[in-house]
């Protein structure tokens, strides 16, 4: 293989190109486009972004990276009747935080109205365009099956001036919606959909949100789609699979403008799909309208400012993207590898801290009521660069309640009466009795410690069980959120007589608003990530202030029993 300066590490990754990396890399050898590698991002502001395009994002961005070529963002606003500004703002804000820059500005397929007019006007002089009087619901009742050929419209055979002084009268507003549309010519017979003489143009009296009301005609995606790459010089536009019947026409209207030997090419991948998931942005904006979510941030959306709110980082999400590759048939991905990979980021980065989620107060009755010790503990034992920071230790604890049985089973190895445990980075404790109000509940232990078996003291003392604990004075109180995948289903809109709704799941959300976390935490700031011991990782809220911390859970530890025991000599 001969290696271009265009494909880095060619004889390293030969074996693992996907096979859009294959076709890329036999373009640059044959010397398509010069060897030139660019790509776009094409989302249609109608909504925010999504998981799916987070892939679609990284597969883009990280080609043009590979190839040492360029990505361009570009609005794909054809339609003025659903797009917003905002989208554009959460859009751009999306990609940046995903760690990509596109090349320039971003870019409209409205810039390119005046142009994509003027190659309409082309087609109809060349007799491949053609006006149609019909409404809507006649000519796609006239495209046949795809065993059946179509049925010619009436107007098919206007004459060429005829078409070109009513197309002008469109886009002049002389006509109401609907009234008529600009097809191309092409094939009424063609086994391919499509092919059978699609609209280019249809009337739209709507504002838009960049070209303000300059136009009441709009065109088809299929009729921007391919011209846009090709004004911006796109070699190669990734899109997905729906897409690959559009292909022949998407050819077709580029044989039409295409003049050099400069011109783009459509290949088709695999759309992302996660169970446990709805990825449609009609769904989505469903349960942000009906209030079924917190809006389109909510923790629980699959949304790229969903996820980021939950905690989910950048390099998770590209990881994510990556390792799934890239697929040309559908499928549909577990969303545990999801969560798997923030996981594994986030072991690594994220600071270790104890949280206290249902508190149960203990009293060290052996402890001097005035004393307070400040115990050294390692800030992540992953990162040996994090350090080690102080915990406050005093006489009135809490633990977690369920860390408590008064009559456990055989394998409980946490707290019970006459039991030991080990507190984190503390002493062992054991306890003596239980204290409970007149209805019957326990609401506080009576323990002692061992002053002997302080961690780090050497001490070899070992027993099976640790639990994180908080000083009660010094408690920082906070509010936790614990959030869930949001469906219980794992294709919820993949059932046909019932609707994606019937699966939420009631438990995607608990608020708990009295948890006592360590002092430490009050420096928390927003966006920082940490782990709670035993518990899971957790970010800050925006909702979140000095007076009243709030922490939202990104995922629970999978093992979270696995790693304590391995760790509870210390
Ligand atoms: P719409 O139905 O509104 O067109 P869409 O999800 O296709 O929804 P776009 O804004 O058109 O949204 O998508 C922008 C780009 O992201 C397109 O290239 C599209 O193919 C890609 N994309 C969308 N959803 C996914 C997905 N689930 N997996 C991978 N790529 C996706
Ligand atoms: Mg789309």
């Amino acid at each position: 293989m001969n290696t271009t300066n265009q494909s880095p590490d060619t004889e390293k990754t030969k074996e693992s190109l996907n096979f859009i990396e294959a076709i890329i890399e036999e373009d640059i050898r044959e010397g398509r486009n010069d060897g030139k590698v660019h790509t776009r991002f094409p989302p249609e502001p109608n909504g925010y972004l999504h998981i799916g395009h987070a892939k679609s994002i990284c597969l883009n961005f990280g080609l043009a990276e590979k190839y040492h070529g360029k990505c361009n963002l570009r609005f794909d606003d054809t339609n003025p009747v659903k797009e917003e500004e905002e989208y554009v703002e959460s859009i751009k804000e999306d990609i940046h935080w995903l760690g990509f820059r596109w090349e320039g500005e971003p870019r409209y397929a409205s810039d390119y109205f005046e142009q994509l007019y003027e190659w309409a006007e082309m087609l109809i002089q060349k007799g491949l365009a053609y006006v149609d009087d019909q409404p809507a619901a006649v000519i796609a009742a006239q495209r046949g099956t795809p065993t059946e050929p179509g049925i010619i419209s009436p107007y098919r055979n206007r004459t060429m001036e005829e078409n070109l002084q009513l197309f002008r009268e469109m886009r002049e507003g002389k006509y109401r919606d609907g009234e008529k549309v600009l097809r191309a010519k092409i094939d009424m017979s063609s086994p391919n959909m499509h092919m059978r003489d699609p609209v280019m143009y249809r009337i739209l009296h709507e504002h838009h949100h960049r070209t303000g009301n300059k136009w009441c005609i709009y065109p088809m995606y299929d009729f921007a789609h391919g011209q846009s790459d090709y004004i911006e010089g796109i070699t190669h536009s990734v899109c997905t699979l729906e897409f690959e019947v559009h292909r022949p026409l998407y050819d077709w209207f580029l044989d039409q403008i295409v003049t050099g030997p400069y011109r783009p090419r459509q290949i088709e991948f695999a759309r992302l799909n996660l169970s446990y998931t709805v990825m449609s942005k009609r769904k989505l904006l469903e349960l942000v309208e009906k209030k079924i979510v917190n809006g389109w941030d909510d923790p629980r959306m699959p949304t790229i400012s969903g996820l980021r709110r939950r905690g989910y980082t950048p390099d998770s999400i590209r990881n994510f993207a990556d390792r799934i590759g890239v697929a040309k048939r559908d499928n549909v991905i577990d969303v545990a590898l999801l969560e798997h990979a923030v996981r594994e980021d986030l072991n690594k980065t994220a600071l270790r801290y104890m949280v206290v989620l249902k508190p149960l107060k203990v009293t060290l009755t052996n402890y001097p009521e005035d004393q307070t010790e400040q115990l050294e503990t390692i800030n992540n034992p992953e990162d040996p660069e994090a350090g080690t920071r102080t915990v406050p230790f005093a006489r009135e604890l809490y633990i977690e309640q369920d860390d408590f049985m008064e009559d456990p089973p055989k394998k409980f190895f946490r707290l019970a009466p006459g039991r030991e445990v080990r507190l984190k980075s503390a002493y062992i404790i054991k306890c003596e009795e239980v204290v409970k109000n007149d209805r019957g509940e326990i609401f506080e232990l009576k323990c002692t410690y061992d002053p002997e078996t302080r961690s780090g003291s050497g001490a070899t003392r070992k027993v099976k069980g640790t639990l994180h604990w908080v000083s009660a004075s010094h408690a920082l109180d906070v509010e936790v959120r614990l959030y869930d995948r949001l469906f219980n289903d794992p294709d919820p809109a993949g059932h046909k007589d019932k609707d994606f709704k019937e699966f939420l799941n009631p438990d995607s959300l608990k608020i708990l608003k009295d948890c006592k976390a360590e002092p430490a935490l009050a420096t928390a700031k927003k966006g920082d990530h940490y782990q709670f011991q035993r518990i899971g990782y957790f970010t800050v809220d925006p909702d979140s202030t000095e007076n009243h911390p709030v922490f939202n859970r990104t995922v629970p530890l999978r093992d979270a029993w696995a790693r304590i025991s391995k760790n509870s000599n210390r």
